[in-house]
C-alpha cells in the first residue's frame, strides 16, 4: 500500500480538498486504485451536530457516515465509494481512547496523547488499509499546521512514516502565496514558515503545492525550493480556477503533480488518459444554452451549505449542453417580498434540505408560485415535506397543515416524527440515515427518469410523509409515486398535471458525478429549459 498525506499551512479554505480530489483523478485515470479519506482534528465526533454555518454542508455515506463535505468532493473526482471508515475526528479518537481506558485496556498506564491518541489515529490508518483493494490510500488532515489540534495527526503521520518506510509514503502540503500589492510581489515566507513548523513536527513535505492568483515563476520556486529544502520541479504551481473546479486535474496534470508523485513512491504507470475528463470540461466551459434555476433555501449567503446541490445543477447542465446560472434566494426575502417578486425570471424553482422554522413560509410560498405557474419544482428533503403542506394547505384545504417539526400541535400533521425516532433524544448519528431503497410507481415521471422501478438514494431525516392524508392528496392531484418497498414510508411525490413537479424525501444531489450525472436533476434541468423557451 502507499500512502499520501495532504496538510495545509498558511490559511484555511486554500483548497486543499479539492487539490487532493484532483490528485485522485490523476492517479484513478493512471490505472491506479485509489481511495479517499479525511481527518479531521476538531472534537465533535462528526459534523451532523454542526450548523452549516459553522462547516458547511454535511455530507452523507451510504452507510449513513455524517462527514465533511471534503468527501463530497472525493466520491464526485473518483469512483470510490467511501465509508464511516473514511473520515476520523479527534472526537472518535477521544472517544475510543476513553472507552478503552474505562473498559481497563491500558491497565495501569496512564494514558497521554503519545502514544495512546497517536496510536489510535494510526489503527485507522491500518484499518482502512486492511479493509480495502486500493493501490493508493490518499489521507487529508483538515486544519492548518500550527493548530493545536492538529498536533496528534501530525505526529501520527510522523510514527506511520517511520513505521511503513518512506519509500511508501508521500507528503503533499498545500499553502497560498499571496500577493501583496503594493510591493507588486508574489511572497513566499508564510508557505516558508509553515513548512517549517512540519519540519520540527518531523514531517518533510515531497511536494508544495501553491495556492496563488498569479503565475508562480521559476526563481520564485526556485526561492521555495531553497528555503524548503525540496526539488524546484516538486513546486506545484495551483493557480485560481477561472471556469470550474473540475480543471482542477487538468491544471494540475500540466504541472505534472502525478508524476512528481508517482516518482516518489515508485510508481510506474502509463500517462493518465483524460480525454473523457477533458470532454466534460469542455461541455461544462463552453454550452450552448443558458437557464436559471432558483434555489430557495436558509443558508444561501454560504458558498458551501448546499455545495452538493450546485455541483449536482452543474453535472445536468453539462449533460444538457446548459450552463445552470444559480439564483440563490433567500427565503426569508420571499416572506417580505413575495414570491412572485423575488422569483421573478427563473426557469425553475428547487428547494433544498433543512432544519429550523426561519424563513420556511417563504419556502411554502415558493412551492405554491411554481405549482401554479406550472415552474419546473424539484423538491429536496425539506423541500418535499414543504411541497407536501403546501399542497395541504392549498388545495386540499387543510388550514394550518404543517410539520410537526414545527408546529407541534398542528390539526394537519401532514408531515410527522418518523415512528422510530419518537424513543431517540439523543442529537448525534440518530437521524434515518444512508442509502435506502425506493420502490417506484411505473408510469411516473420519476420512473421515468430513473429508467428502472427501483431507486437506491442516501437520507437524512426525521420527519416524514403522513400516510393517513394519502389518499386526500391523490384524490386533489398529489401522488406518492415513491415509497420504501413495504410501502410505509413516502419517499417521491409528484403532480402528474404540472410540467416537472418532483419532491423526494432522499436526496440525490450526494450521488452525481460530472461524469455521471443524476437523473433526477438531468431531468430537472432539461424541464428549466423547456420552460424558458
Ligand atoms: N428537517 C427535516 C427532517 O428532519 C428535513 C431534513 C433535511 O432536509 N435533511 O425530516
Amino acid at each position: 500500500m502507499k500512502y499520501i498525506f495532504v496538510t495545509g499551512g498558511v490559511v484555511s479554505s486554500l483548497g486543499k480538498g479539492l487539490a487532493a480530489a484532483a490528485l485522485g483523478t490523476l492517479l484513478e485515470h493512471r490505472g491506479l486504485r485509489v481511495l479517499m479519506q479525511k481527518f479531521d482534528p476538531y472534537l465533535n465526533v462528526d459534523p451532523g451536530t454542526m450548523s452549516p454555518f459553522q462547516h458547511g454542508e454535511v455530507y452523507v455515506l451510504d452507510d449513513g457516515a455524517e462527514t465533511d463535505l471534503d468527501l463530497g468532493h472525493y466520491e464526485r473526482f473518483t469512483s470510490g465509494r467511501l465509508s464511516k471508515l473514511n473520515n476520523l475526528t479527534s472526537g472518535q479518537v477521544y472517544e475510543n481512547v476513553i472507552k478503552k481506558e474505562r473498559r481497563g485496556d491500558y491497565l495501569g498506564a496512564t494514558v497521554q496523547v503519545i502514544p495512546h491518541v497517536t496510536d489510535e489515529i494510526k489503527r485507522r490508518l491500518y484499518d482502512v488499509t486492511n479493509s480495502t483493494d486500493a493501490d493508493i490510500i490518499i489521507t487529508e488532515l483538515g486544519g492548518t499546521t500550527g493548530d493545536i489540534e492538529g498536533l496528534p495527526f501530525l505526529e501520527a503521520l510522523r510514527q506511520f512514516n517511520d513505521e511503513v518506510g518512506h519509500e511508501n509514503v508521500a507528503f503533499m502540503h498545500a499553502t497560498l502565496i499571496p500577493y501583496i500589492k503594493a510591493a507588486e510581489e508574489l511572497k513566499t515566507k508564510p508557505t516558508q514558515q509553515s513548512v517549517a513548523k512540519l519540519r520540527e513536527i518531523g514531517i518533510a513535505p515531497d511536494v508544495i503545492v501553491c495556492r496563488s492568483e498569479y503565475p508562480v515563476d521559476a526563481d520564485l520556486k526556485q526561492k521555495i525550493s531553497m528555503f524548503c529544502n525540496i526539488r524546484a520541479d516538486a513546486v506545484v504551481p495551483f493557480l485560481d480556477l477561472k471556469e470550474t473546479i473540475y480543471e482542477a486535474p487538468l491544471k494540475l496534470y500540466d504541472q505534472h503533480l502525478d508524476s512528481i508523485i508517482c516518482d516518489s513512491l515508485g510508481l510506474k504507470t502509463e500517462e493518465p488518459n483524460l480525454i473523457e475528463w477533458r470532454n466534460m470540461v469542455d461541455r461544462i466551459v463552453n454550452p450552448t444554452h443558458n437557464v436559471k434555476i432558483g434555489v430557495v433555501g436558509k443558508y444561501i449567503e454560504l458558498q458551501d451549505a448546499y455545495k452538493s446541490i450546485y455541483e449536482s445543477l452543474t453535472h445536468a447542465g453539462a449533460a444538457n449542453d446548459t450552463h445552470v446560472e444559480v439564483v440563490r434566494i433567500d427565503s426569508s426575502l420571499i416572506e417580505e417580498e413575495g414570491a412572485a417578486k423575488v422569483l421573478d425570471g427563473v426557469s425553475a424553482i428547487l428547494i433544498p434540505g433543512g432544519f429550523g422554522d426561519r424563513g420556511i413560509e417563504g419556502k411554502i410560498s415558493a412551492a405554491r408560485y411554481a405549482r401554479e405557474n406550472k415552474i419546473p419544482f424539484f423538491g429536496i428533503c425539506l423541500g418535499m415535506q414543504i411541497a407536501t403542506i403546501e399542497f395541504a394547505r392549498n388545495v386540499c384545504g387543510l388550514e394550518g397543515a404543517h410539520s410537526t417539526e414545527f408546529a407541534p400541535d398542528t390539526e394537519h400533521p401532514v408531515i410527522c416524527l418518523l415512528e422510530d425516532q419518537k424513543e431517540i433524544d439523543q442529537k448525534g448519528g440518530s437521524m434515518r440515515l444512508g442509502t435506502w431503497e425506493t420502490a417506484l410507481t411505473p408510469q411516473s415521471l420519476s420512473s421515468k427518469l430513473y429508467s428502472s422501478l427501483t431507486a437506491n438514494e442516501r437520507h437524512r431525516h426525521r420527519y416524514e410523509f403522513n400516510q393517513d392524508y394519502r389518499e386526500q392528496f391523490e384524490e386533489s392531484g398529489l401522488t406518492l409515486v415513491g415509497t420504501s418497498p413495504d410501502g410505509t414510508l413516502g419517499e417521491i411525490v409528484e403532480i402528474p398535471d404540472h410540467p416537472f413537479f418532483i419532491a423526494v424525501q432522499f436526496h440525490p444531489e450526494f450521488q452525481s458525478k460530472p461524469t455521471a450525472p443524476h437523473p433526477l436533476f438531468k431531468g430537472f434541468v432539461e424541464a428549466a429549459l423547456e420552460n424558458r423557451k
